[in-house]
């Protein structure tokens, strides 16, 4: 959508200063990949969604229903439909796409209606540098009594949860059969573990430990996943520190990406777990699935509940982190550098949460410290060299506009930088 503007721009400008100014206006393309529709256990039709999304303005969504794909045939009760989506559910459809859109069959309390398909609707709302539609899935998996639920984004064909014998194996086996697919269509696909503390399932080390996962939720707008944690447990953002700290210390293996997303359920009714509260800002010239799904495996992306970034610079030469706010008016802005240095102590005490079960350690309050506060819109992270890796949370002083969290205010989470994997002797 900005390329417009920049495009423009660029005219007027000699080819030396293209450089330049493409550096200076990055483009990014605003997208949720995390949404539940009527194909699994979300409370209204695709389509609606998809076109709730657009009219906010994002450029891409992914629908990611547990264990599906918006393809082939799913008649659905009207009663069904009714009871999740409420008694009006159906005229909203039909007021907004008309008889001839919704495929009917059989009568009375009998009478059901077909979902459309991703194939079938993405035509009416998919539009050149204006919106996209990636295939997804959440591959909606168990093991040792808890989920395991990973987002497969640009996914070619569904792929049933594999299992395993501990959450470790499950994610595994999952991140191996994502692996394969990718390979055998030479698509990329994107597979994030999702809300690590719902069912508190998934601890830090479990998520330092499998290694071939790049990516987890650090913000999810279901309010049911346990964000900031409890007494027993550590929040999300914390386990994020602690396994990227294992990593780069232990494991010598690159950190995790964090990606923030809405897991909407509930677009209409009293529901709690719904849209606009957290996406990711993908710096990308192309909408287009595979460009990307490329960037987000770079981590080139950061995530946001309502601050936007104009840009974030990590500069290695500089040994700099800096961070441009796209400010409002009346807002502040204060960024927190958050990191571990390369002298950390990594000993752990083990815990048990009140029912027994085993839970994230204990660390140092030096894994995944607060390394430097900045106030203003242009802060910037110098290293002095001894950080591990250092990441940048930008709060503001505006309510988000639908909170899950006490007083939550917007934010916006940039990628660890500045690591290293070092191999380990003998190796
Ligand atoms: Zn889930
Ligand atoms: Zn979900």
């Amino acid at each position: 959508m900005k390329k417009i503007t920049v495009l423009l721009m660029l005219v007027a400008f000699s080819v030396a200063d293209v450089a330049t100014l493409q550096a200076e206006e990055p483009v990014w393309q605003k997208g949720n990949i995390h949404t539940h529709t009527f194909w699994s256990d979300g409370n209204d039709f695709p389509e609606m969604i998809a076109s709730w999304y657009k009219q906010k303005g994002y450029d891409f969504l992914a629908l990611t229903d547990h264990n599906i794909l918006s393809k082939g045939e799913k008649w659905m009760p009207v009663a069904q439909l009714k009871s999740r989506g409420g008694a009006d559910v159906i005229d909203k459809y039909l007021k907004a796409y008309g008889d001839e859109w919704v495929v009917t069959r059989g009568e009375a309390e009998k009478q059901e209606i077909r979902l459309r398909t991703l194939e079938e609707f993405r035509k009416g709302l998919e539009q050149d540098e204006e919106f996209l539609l990636i295939q997804s899935e959440e591959i909606s998996d168990r093991s040792q009594g808890v989920p395991v639920h990973m987002n497969a984004t640009n996914i070619q064909e569904v792929i049933a949860p594999l299992g395993g014998a501990t959450v470790r194996e499950a994610m595994t086996n999952n991140l191996r059969a994502v692996a394969e697919q990718a390979r055998r269509t030479g698509k990329p696909i994107v597979l994030h573990l999702n809300h690590p503390n719902f069912g508190y399932a998934v601890t830090a080390e479990d998520l330092a430990a499998v290694v071939q996962e790049r990516f987890v939720e650090i913000y999810n707008g279901h309010p049911g996943v346990n964000v900031l944690g409890d007494d027993d447990h550590a929040s999300v953002e914390k386990i994020w520190d602690i396994a990227n700290t294992i990593r780069l210390v232990q494991l010598a293996a690159p950190p995790l990406f964090g990606i923030g997303t809405d897991d909407s359920h509930h677009y209409h009714g009293r529901g709690t777990s719904r849209p606009g509260r957290s996406w990711i800002m993908v710096r990308c010239d192309d909408l287009e699935p595979d460009a990307i799904t490329t960037k987000i495996s770079q981590g080139d992306f950061y995530s946001s509940s309502g601050v936007t970034l104009k840009d974030v610079v990590y500069n290695a030469k500089k040994q700099q982190l800096a961070l441009t706010v796209d400010a409002e008016e009346g807002v502040s802005y204060t960024t927190r550098f958050i990191g571990t240095r390369k002298t950390v102590d990594l000993s752990s005490k083990q815990k048990k949460a009140a029912n027994g079960k085993l839970v994230t350690r204990i660390y140092s309050d030096d894994v995944g410290a607060v390394l430097a506060t900045v106030k203003g819109t242009n802060p910037v992270y110098k290293f002095t060299g001894d950080e591990l890796y250092v990441r940048a949370v930008v709060t503001s002083t505006k309510a988000h506009v639908d909170p899950t969290l006490p007083n939550q205010t917007e934010q916006a989470w940039t990628q660890p930088v500045g690591w290293a994997v070092t191999p380990r002797r003998g190796r």
